[in-house]
């Protein structure tokens, strides 16, 4: 271990074809959503780590054993959004439905009310910087789907680097102040010796070799932050690649879709060699305001009225 930071490892879980590349060309009644998940939590468990699943609500109720199977195995879940549709197609009270909506669909899964949100192609921007009052208002705690750094398809290029209280009026700066908003916002980690590299997971773990990828983390805990990784647990199964053989992709989407997926499980392996990761919540509840931390470890929701 390179030093005592514990960094946040996430899964987003929805099927493969989920993706905004392929979603409009692929429907797959196969799916292999299971056999992935269950290849993520073999390893998860041989490391004896815990992560953050954050799952899209429409999976959690077609599937509630496989996410009280992930919730039984000790880790967190939150909510990847109801439909999988990014925060740019949805207004705000169709987002406040989609939250409340996958909410419903994780409790009845799990007994537990999920108390972070990770958004649908990180699409939480300036575009869309209403959410956090939806999120707030839906008794969310945290939020980790700001991407800082403008990549093609989303991302906000100054956005802080560093786990921040997410200011409703000014949601991409970090004033430091103690009386900033009351969601903790987890940004994905992005590697900035000059420019900013995106290297929290996904896409660019698979196609960068492991280096890069560490360095932003070791660059990160070395300012005492925590850097935040996710992954997809299709991305460990290259049998999706197989099932997408005969679907009408393009090339390019094809190669961002696929590229590296029989190397990822031991570039995870590699990263949980070296560096402590835990739960989005247990990171985000060191910066809360003292008053949001639930100390019986019950969620302090108030979704659907109630509590
Ligand atoms: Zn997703």
């Amino acid at each position: 271990m390179s030093d005592e930071v514990t960094n946040v490892l996430s899964f987003d879980v929805e099927h493969w074809y989920s993706a905004t590349l392929l979603r409009e060309r692929v429907t797959d009644p196969a799916t292999h959503v299971e056999a992935s998940v269950e290849r993520v939590l073999a390893i998860l468990d041989r490391f004896d780590v815990r992560a953050t699943f954050f799952v899209v609500g429409e999976l959690a109720h077609e599937r509630p054993d496989l996410v009280a199977r992930i919730a039984d195995a000790g880790h967190e879940v939150g909510s990847h959004g109801h439909t999988h549709r990014p925060l740019f197609e949805l207004d705000r009270d169709e987002f406040a439905a989609e939250l409340e909506a996958s909410a419903v669909a994780i409790h009845d899964a799990t007994g537990t009310w999920p108390t972070g949100f990770r958004a649908p192609n990180f699409s939480v921007t300036p575009r869309t910087a209403w959410a956090i009052e939806a999120l707030e208002a839906a008794g969310y705690r945290y939020d980790s789907s700001v991407f800082p750094v403008k990549t093609p398809m989303y991302g906000v290029a100054d956005a802080p680097v560093r786990p921040y209280r997410l200011d409703p009026r000014a949601p991409f700066t970090d004033s430091g102040d103690e009386a900033d908003g009351r969601l903790v916002e987890l940004p994905l980690a992005v590697f900035h010796p000059r420019v900013r590299l995106p290297v929290a997971g996904g896409f660019y773990a698979r196609v960068l070799p492991t280096w890069p990828v560490k360095r932003g983390i070791r660059s990160l805990n070395a300012r005492g932050h925590p850097a935040t990784i996710y992954f997809h647990p299709w991305e460990f199964n290259p049998a999706v690649r197989s099932a997408a053989e005969h679907a009408p992709i393009p090339a390019h989407a094809r190669f961002v879709s696929f590229h590296g997926i029989e190397r990822l499980a031991a570039k995870l392996e590699a990263l949980l060699d070296e560096f402590a990761f835990g739960t989005a919540g247990a990171v985000a509840d060191g910066y809360a305001d003292p008053g949001e931390v639930a100390t019986d470890g019950t969620a302090p929701l108030r979704i659907g009225g109630e509590r």
